[in-house]
């Protein structure tokens, strides 16, 4: 859906200029996303987006901490391991889970922790999802 990811490029670019989430962004995401701007925003709000840095290879991935379980994100590829990924944005019916969109946003605002682990755990991790 190239309309909502314009949209969304728009909106996450102005966040970043205005170094904050102002009631025009968070308002425009909603419009555009509905519920799932709602829980990204509370989800970059309370901070649970990760960002893992591996080293040394310097690999990056991107979690964000669901009720459950975690989500890996994968930014480039906006991938996300969630089954509203699964479901219903890989048959087109929602542009985005809300994980991706909240990567997105918590990138946007500065708003997420950094987490420095091993290589070893990145194929770890690679095997688990
Ligand atoms: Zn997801």
């Amino acid at each position: 859906m190239p309309d909502s990811a314009e949209e969304l490029k728009r909106i996450c670019d102005r966040i970043r200029r205005e170094g904050k989430l102002t009631k025009w962004a968070s308002g425009k995401l909603k419009k555009a996303f509905g519920d799932r701007a709602s829980r990204a925003i509370r989800a970059a709000q309370t901070k649970k987006v990760k960002k893992y840095v591996y080293e040394p290879s310097g690999r990056v991935r991107w979690v964000v901490v669901g009720r459950e379980r975690e989500y890996v994100v994968l930014r480039e590829a906006e991938y996300c391991s969630c089954e509203d990924f699964y479901f219903l944005v890989v048959s087109g019916l929602v542009p985005y889970c809300y994980h991706i969109l909240a990567q997105k946003l918590a990138e946007a605002l500065g708003r997420y922790d950094t987490i420095s682990e091993d290589d070893g755990m990145y194929e770890f991790l690679s095997g688990r999802f």
